[in-house]
């Protein structure tokens, strides 16, 4: 029988749904008779480990520490502390972990403390038929090829999902039957006294939804020709109940700030539709949306590379495109 832990986040308190997002990922690779456990570190964790309680997880691994506040967000020495001391007791098969800034940053510094291997950004995870092994399906080549990756001998077998790709069913249901049972770990010991430790935390400025959670993503590029018009496209991403996102030409031209940038060095978004204004489709920009179910894009030039990804396309000025659409979702939507 082998165990996965899966590591939850909290922010401020609250589970974050990364925690249900890996309990259906689990599901891919559990086989009959193992154990899916789940970590809850903060300060405080007792709500938010109920609330882990209620995933469908067999035990949560309940883990308190000043040191952990916001899940050691900052100083992320805590956390590997606590987990590589939680791995070393319960010798866990598989470890999954977001692709968050959390995950990112923990689950590497894990595997090297355990001396074990380490995948980065998994859209997908099997099973295999040698026993207690999986295969991770990552992006390569800047999001232009898929490569499934297998694991050596050793556990545990580290890696982080990205996120909203595992996503609930229509019904929205995540949740198990919520009897697992809380156990406290005690994991002073290991943390000990953490190398760093979070000072403050500044929150990014953000309107609505984060892009990383947003069902619809609504980027420009530099096709736009300056800041104004990211404006119109807040807009309509407003309308739209999604996110503002953009490429790394039009954010280092300075028309928008940096925490929208989508790509190899800005964010991963799983959105439902993610539609571009002027955005060329270079592959370290495609890497960020590869796991966008439908790509919608705009660009005056035919031979642009985004219409090779893009399931529907419009040649176009983006500014004529863009007012033909608001008019037509304004009357749908009635706003
Ligand atoms: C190591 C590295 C990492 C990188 N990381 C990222 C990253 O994370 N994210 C990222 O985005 N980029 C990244 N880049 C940069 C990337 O290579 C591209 O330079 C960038 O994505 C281009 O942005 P763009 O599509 O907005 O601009 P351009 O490539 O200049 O494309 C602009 C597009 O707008 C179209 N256009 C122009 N006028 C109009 C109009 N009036 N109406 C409609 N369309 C119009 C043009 O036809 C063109 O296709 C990275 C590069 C490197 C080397």
């Amino acid at each position: 029988m082998a165990l996965i832990l899966l590591v939850a986040e909290v922010e401020g308190g609250v589970l974050t749904d990364i925690g249900a997002q890996l309990a259906l990922a689990a599901k891919n690779v559990a086989g009959a008779g193992d154990e899916i456990a789940v970590a809850v570190m903060s300060d405080d964790p007792a709500a938010a480990a109920e609330s882990a309680a209620g995933l469908d997880v067999s035990t949560v691994f309940s883990i308190a520490h000043p040191a952990l506040a916001d899940g050691g967000t900052g100083g992320f020495d805590a956390p590997v502390s606590a987990l590589a001391a939680l791995c070393a007791e319960k010798q866990p098969s598989v470890v999954l972990l977001g692709k968050t800034d959390f995950g990112a940053n923990v689950g590497p510094r894990v595997a090297f403390r355990l001396g074990s291997g380490f995948a980065q950004d998994c859209i997908d995870l099997k099973a295999e038929s040698a026993a207690d092994r999986i295969a991770v399906t990552r992006p390569v080549f800047g999001g232009n090829a898929m490569a499934v990756y297998r694991f050596r001998d050793r556990d545990p077998q580290v890696a982080t999902i990205r996120p909203n790709v595992f996503e609930p069913d229509e019904t929205g249901a995540v949740s198990g039957t919520g009897g697992a049972e809380i156990v406290q770990f005690d994991a002073a010991a290991a943390i000990g006294e953490p190398r760093s430790r979070l000072i403050e935390v500044v929150a990014e400025e953000s309107k609505g939804v984060r892009l990383e959670d947003a069902d619809v993503v609504i980027s420009g590029g530099r096709g736009l020709g300056g800041p104004a018009p990211f404006e119109r496209l807040q807009e309509l991403s407003d309308l739209l109940g999604g996110a503002l996102g953009a490429s790394r030409a039009a954010c280092d031209a300075g028309w928008i700030d940096h925490g929208h940038q989508i790509g190899l060095t800005g964010k991963s978004i799983s959105p439902r539709v993610y539609i571009t204004f002027g955005i060329s489709g270079a592959s370290q920009h495609m890497a960020g949306c590869s796991g966008a179910k439908a790509i919608v894009a705009i660009n005056k030039d035919p031979d642009a590379n985004i219409f090779k990804e893009a399931r529907f396309g419009v040649v176009g000025d983006w500014e004529k495109v863009l007012n033909g659409f608001m008019a037509t979702v304004q009357e749908l939507t009635g706003n």
